[in-house]
C-alpha cells in the first residue's frame, strides 16, 4: 500500500510540473507577470480575469490532476505487466517511430478533441460535464486543466486510447504532454500573439490561433478544434476573427 501512495505521489508531482505548472506559469509569467504596453496591445478581451477566477481554475486543475494521476498509476502498473503497446528501449524500433509517433499523437489528438468537445456541447450533457471550464469567461493559462470530473476522464480517456494500441516511446508520451500543455495555455493566455500574416498565410491559417479558442469561451458555440481548425470549418463551427 505504501508503495502505491508513493508512486502515486510521484505520477501527480510529474504531471503537476510537466503538464500544468510549466505551460501555465510560463505563459502567466510572459502575459500577467511581465505585462507592459506590448503584452496589452494584444490582449483579446476587455474583460480580465478575477483572482478569484484564477483560484477556482488552480483548484479544478489541481483536482483533475488528483484523478489523472490515479488512472496513471493504473496504466503504470498495467505498462509494467506488458499489457500496454508501450516499448521502452529507443533501439527496439527505427530512429523515426519517435517523431512519427508524436505527430501521430498530434493528428489523433485534434480529431478526439474536436469529437468528444462537440458532444460535450450537447444540452444533455454539457452542465454535467463541461460546464466547469467554460465558467471561466475570460479564460487565463491556469484555466487548460480545469475540468469536472467526468470531462477529465473523458481528456484524459485518448491518453488511455493511445497507450494501450498505438507503440510509443514513454519519452514521446512525456514530450508530448510537455507540448499539449503549452498549446493549451497559449490558447487560454488571452493575449494574440500570432501574427497576422501568419493567420492569413494559406497553409498557416488551419492552424488554431489564440483567438480562435478564447472565441470559444465567449461564444461557446464554435471552435472546437485543439489544434487545427479544419474539422470546425469542415462541420461548421468555424468563427475567425482575424487580427486588424
Ligand atoms: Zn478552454
Ligand atoms: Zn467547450
Amino acid at each position: 500500500m505504501l508503495t502505491y501512495t508513493i508512486e502515486y505521489c510521484v505520477i501527480f508531482v510529474l504531471l503537476l510540473v510537466t503538464a500544468y505548472v510549466v505551460p501555465a506559469g510560463l505563459f502567466h509569467y510572459f502575459f500577467f507577470t511581465r505585462c507592459s504596453t506590448a503584452t496589452e496591445a494584444m490582449r483579446i478581451q476587455k474583460r480580465r480575469p478575477s483572482s478569484q477566477d484564477i483560484r477556482r481554475e488552480i483548484r479544478q486543475s489541481v483536482s483533475a490532476l488528483l484523478l489523472f494521476s490515479a488512472y496513471c498509476l493504473i496504466v503504470y502498473h498495467a505498462a509494467r505487466n506488458g499489457a500496454t503497446a508501450l516499448y521502452f528501449e529507443f533501439a527496439q524500433r527505427p530512429w523515426w517511430w519517435a517523431a512519427a509517433g508524436f505527430a501521430a499523437l498530434v493528428v489523433l489528438h485534434d480529431i478526439y478533441f474536436y469529437t468528444t468537445h462537440r458532444l460535450m456541447h450537447l444540452p444533455p450533457l454539457f452542465k454535467t460535464v463541461h460546464a466547469g471550464h467554460h465558467r471561466s469567461l475570460t479564460p487565463t493559462p491556469w484555466s487548460i486543466l480545469s475540468f469536472q470530473p467526468l470531462e477529465t476522464i473523458s481528456q484524459f480517456g485518448f491518453f488511455a486510447l493511445v497507450i494501450f494500441f498505438v507503440p510509443l516511446h514513454p519519452a514521446t508520451l512525456l514530450a508530448y504532454l510537455l507540448f499539449d500543455g503549452l498549446v493549451n495555455a497559449a490558447g487560454h493566455c488571452g493575449h494574440e500573439f500570432v501574427a497576422p500574416a501568419s493567420q492569413q498565410h494559406r497553409l498557416l491559417k488551419y492552424l488554431n490561433a489564440v483567438t480562435h479558442h478564447d472565441l470559444h469561451h465567449t461564444r461557446f458555440r464554435y471552435n472546437f478544434g485543439q489544434y487545427f481548425n479544419i474539422l470546425d470549418r469542415l462541420f461548421g463551427t468555424f468563427l475567425d476573427r482575424p487580427a486588424a
